[in-house]
């Protein structure tokens, strides 16, 4: 309901799976359930970390867990109301095991606490995703050094792995109408440039090939240093780390997303060609109620600009329907635009007014069913519009880094972030490989193997065999 293709949904509808580290001998467990964006996802993995460093393993299972964190995301009502549906799920759980303890992090955590704390009495820790030494409230094995840990600095502990995300820039200064994340996250603050080298340089060392920097707004990474310090400044500095191949970044904001950064994209090759650039909406009505700094067409001349550097550029967007006021006719400049701009990947989702915004004093006016049909018609554009994209990719040899594995087949990502699929009997986990493609969808391609790590397989003997 809330993305309309699973490449790359900026935001997780459903639980993501941190990855299962075998500690058996660890006397106390850990579970983290997360949902929301990537930066909940890198969070939890931070968290994960944290937890190993005390000596805790990580729980196949609920039931198997002595802590439970839940990492919650409040940014559409569905998400706040599967948060509660979880929390109320762990009743249950909790009589059946007293000594359970029950941690509450994410979004739905910040200003809250206390009130959180009455109203659910299972809880027993709510707390800041920016306050993880909290933590030893519950789990004095946390209690001593965590605290003295530089935050965000535990990659060491984390999961081998072919991909991490980065935060680079927390909080938000922004204020879109809709939007809670500013009121959860708060000011915008950048980590120095030579702690992310520390951290990306770490990660190499344990596997990972790429890197996704994160940040609500990426490209005002370094504003808050008032020393012209930006994102092509990062994208340089960490550039040359031995052992990484591939650089991403998200989310760009069209009124951000500078020329200097474009040119970065550009000149750097492990840097790659996929850009992740909301709109919301196509009428400029609604983009100045969202407060979002831009028109319509503004937005096509910087895809515009950004195609002419990079034409290869993969775009993806999201798109807010329903939002208060929105008519017809200015729904379909939204479908106008995205027709014109055919990006590669559209998250969609119908409006949901949030207690606290500004947005949530304006009537709520559009029927849920023309939200539903608005939605369908913006996922039906961009299904059209992806298999056009993707069936020009038929022929072609792509590189791919092998992240996982799918119904029985290999599974990894181009460069524009496309999901592609090919069978082989060996284990190319974490391999960059050559792909030919043979087969297009909306949501994913399909081919096969060329080449691994740039030697051709008709040039090696026994492959595959
Ligand atoms: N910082 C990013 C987006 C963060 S929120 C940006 O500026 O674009 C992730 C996505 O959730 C948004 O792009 C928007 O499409 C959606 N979203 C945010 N608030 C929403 C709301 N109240 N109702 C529906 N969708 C919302
Ligand atoms: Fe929310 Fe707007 Fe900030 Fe994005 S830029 S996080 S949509 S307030």
């Amino acid at each position: 309901m809330s993305t309309s293709t699973p490449i790359l949904p900026t935001w997780a509808p459903e639980p993501v799976e941190t990855p299962v580290i075998d500690t058996p001998d660890a006397a106390k467990k850990y579970y983290i359930w997360t949902i929301g964006c990537q930066m909940n996802v890198a969070e939890s993995h931070q968290m994960a970390a944290a937890f190993q460093h005390a000596g805790l393993g990580e729980a196949k299972t609920e039931r198997e867990a002595d802590v439970i964190v839940l990492n919650s995301c409040v940014v559409r009502q569905a998400s706040e109301d599967k948060v509660r549906g979880k929390i109320g799920a762990l009743y249950k759980l909790k009589r059946e095991k007293p000594d359970l303890k029950i941690a509450l992090t994410g979004c739905m955590a910040t200003k809250h606490e206390d009130e959180l704390m009455k109203q659910y009495p299972v809880l027993d820790l709510v707390f800041e995703p920016a306050a993880l030494e909290e933590l030893g409230r519950i789990v004095p094995e946390m209690d001593d050094d965590l605290a003295a840990l530089p935050h965000f600095y535990l990659p060491e502990h984390t999961a081998p792995s072919v991909t991490a995300f980065v935060p680079i820039i927390m909080g938000c200064n922004k204020v879109c109408s809709y939007c809670i994340v500013p009121y959860r996250r708060g000011k915008e603050r950048s980590r120095p440039i030579v702690d992310l080298q520390a951290e990306v340089t770490a990660l190499a060392a344990r596997g990972v090939r790429e890197v996704t920097l994160l940040g609500q707004i990426v490209d005002r990474y370094g504003y808050d240093f008032k020393d012209g310090t930006d994102l092509a400044d990062l994208l340089e500095a960490i550039h040359d780390t031995p052992g990484i191949d591939r650089i991403r970044f998200l989310t760009s904001h069209p009124a951000y997303m500078s020329e200097r950064i474009v040119r970065a994209v550009a000149d750097l090759p492990k840097v790659c060609e996929h850009i992740n650039l909301p709109v919301q909406a196509g009428d400029d009505e609604m983009l100045r109620k969202m407060r979002r700094n831009y028109t319509a067409n503004e937005y096509r001349r910087q895809i515009e600009t950004i195609r002419a550097v990079m034409p290869e550029t993969t775009i993806a967007t999201d798109i807010i329907v329903g939002f208060c006021g929105e008519t017809d006719a200015q729904f379909a400049n939204t479908l106008s635009l995205l027709e014109d701009v055919r990006c590669d990947v559209t998250h969609v989702a119908m409006y949901s007014p949030r207690k606290g915004t500004a947005s949530a004093r304006w009537e709520d006016d559009v029927p849920r069913e023309t939200k539903l049909a608005r939605h369908q018609a913006v996922e039906r554009l961009q299904e059209r519009v992806s298999q056009e994209h993707n069936d020009r990719l038929v022929g072609r040899e792509m590189e791919i880094l092998v992240d996982g594995q799918g119904d029985g087949r290999w599974r990894g990502r181009t460069r524009g972030n496309k999901l592609v699929f090919f069978a082989d009997d060996v284990d190319r986990l974490g391999q960059m490989v050559h792909v030919r493609i043979d087969r297009a969808t909306p949501w994913f391609l399909q081919g096969e193997l060329t080449a691994i790590e740039g030697v051709p397989v008709t040039a090696m003997a026994g492959v595959g065999a």
